[in-house]
């Protein structure tokens, strides 16, 4: 049987005509080797940010349905261009949108989860010869209704199409070479990661690391789905590949080192300490469908019998967290609310950690060296986080990349702006 390889590219990768020419050389050169293939393709350029600025001109909240018929758009112009540029090369491509191959989603706006995947129209236009050009990032529901996956879905589009498909690999086109060992625009010396294990990936896509849409990582190691990041500029570098830890050869204690700059910390002070309270509050968040990272509950004080809960969010869920916890206030009795948005979360990860002492101190004193407060510690497996002020997060990931041993001799040949700080 034929294999099928699935390959998404970003919006770099199809910033204008010219870059979708080369996009067509990359897809012929797949077909070329006697696979067959699927392409997933984010919006041109910065496309999706354009037509988020529109709807914020017009409107401070706009509905979640039309801005998921706004910003589905996007995907709509680049697979139609791709599929012509395909076939002005003479080979046969189409293209489909989410509605049209049956990308089922939850019915929720702007961060929908694809519950399943038709592949009858797939399968059959593969049989046919054709490369099929579908648009990611988009998904429709059971009544129709056109949703969107999150910003930066298109990869958990590609990576869903390639379980559903049961393709033999999906392969990542960036703008980057691979997966770093951290920023190679904050750390210039990074190293590109040859191999790196799903659950290291995942981590490190949820601290902030923003090769992957950590959506797609979870798909990817749910389905056991090799994944591939590569350079779509670069086609000798075979990139990064992503897999199960126990295909990997090597692991050191830290495989990378990341920083979230998007996140907001919110302090609910003087709770009373019963049981009920977490379990209120959360809830409440839950159901708005605000995403809670770092959670810590202070030592209960015992004269007022209270205590603090602490806790992060993306800093663009704010207004609707504090929305909800004006709602809330009085029904859990609480204090004050604190909120801090110049923060950041700084994070070690790495396989490698596990049942390794000495790991958490070591970074522990290497942000203590440089006088940075740590605000709050989190900890899993094979991740360790600190959150501190968002002034601190470049030097405290440089420091960190260093003391780890993470450098290579090479610069990192990467262009584009520094992330804000
Ligand atoms: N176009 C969407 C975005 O900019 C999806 C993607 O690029 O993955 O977020
Ligand atoms: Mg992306």
């Amino acid at each position: 049987m034929r294999k099928i390889i699935v390959q998404k590219f970003g919006g770099t990768s199809v910033a204008d005509t010219d870059k979708i020419k080369n996009v067509a050389k990359v897809v012929i050169k797949e077909k070329q080797n006697g696979n067959d293939v699927v392409v997933v393709v984010s919006a041109m350029g910065h496309t999706t940010d354009h037509l988020v600025k529109m709807a914020k001109a017009l409107s401070p909240n706009p509905s979640g349905r039309e801005m998921d018929m706004l910003l589905s758009t996007g995907e709509g112009v680049s697979i139609a261009l791709l599929a012509m540029a395909l076939q002005a090369e003479g080979y046969d491509a189409v293209s489909f949108n989410a509605m049209q191959v049956g990308i089922l989603t939850e019915n929720i706006h702007s961060k929908a989860r694809i519950i399943d995947i038709k592949t009858d129209k797939l399968r059959k236009n593969l049989d046919e010869g054709k490369i099929i050009v579908v648009a990611g990032f988009q998904g429709v529901t059971e009544d129709g209704e056109i949703t969107t996956l999150g910003r930066g879905g298109s990869d958990t589009s590609a990576v869903a199409l390639a379980a559903a498909l049961n393709a033999e690999r999906c392969d990542i086109y960036t703008d980057v070479e691979g997966v770093y060992t951290t920023d190679p625009r904050v750390v210039p010396n990074a190293s590109k990661l040859d191999e790196v294990s799903y659950e290291e990936m995942l981590e490190l896509a949820h601290a902030g690391a923003n090769v992957l849409h950590p959506r797609s990582v979870e798909t990817a190691k749910q389905f056991a789905v090799p994944l591939r990041v590569r350079s779509s500029f670069k086609l000798d570098n075979l990139g990064t590949l992503i897999l199960g830890v126990e295909k990997m050869e090597l692991y050191k204690p830290v495989a990378g080192v990341a920083a979230d700059l998007t996140q907001a910390r919110i302090v609910v002070c003087d709770v009373p300490d019963t049981p009920g309270v977490a379990a209120n509050l959360f809830s409440a968040l839950a159901k708005e469908n605000i995403s809670v990272d770092m959670i810590i509950q202070s030592y209960a004080r015992k004269i007022s019998n209270t205590n603090d809960i602490a806790f992060t969010i993306d800093a663009n869920d704010l207004s609707k967290t504090l929305a909800v916890l004006e709602k809330l206030k009085d029904k859990i009795n609480a204090g004050d609310i604190k909120v801090d948005d110049e923060i950041a979360k700084v994070s070690i990860v790495g396989a490698g950690m596990i049942d390794r002492p000495g790991i958490a101190s070591t970074m522990f004193e290497t942000l203590a060296k440089l006088g940075v407060n740590i605000r709050m510690i989190s900890t899993s497996e094979i991740k360790i986080s600190c959150l501190v002020d968002k002034i601190d997060a470049q030097k405290s990931v440089k420091a960190l990349h260093t003391v780890f041993d993470l450098e290579c001799d090479v610069v990192a040949d990467v262009k584009g702006d520094l992330p804000d700080v």
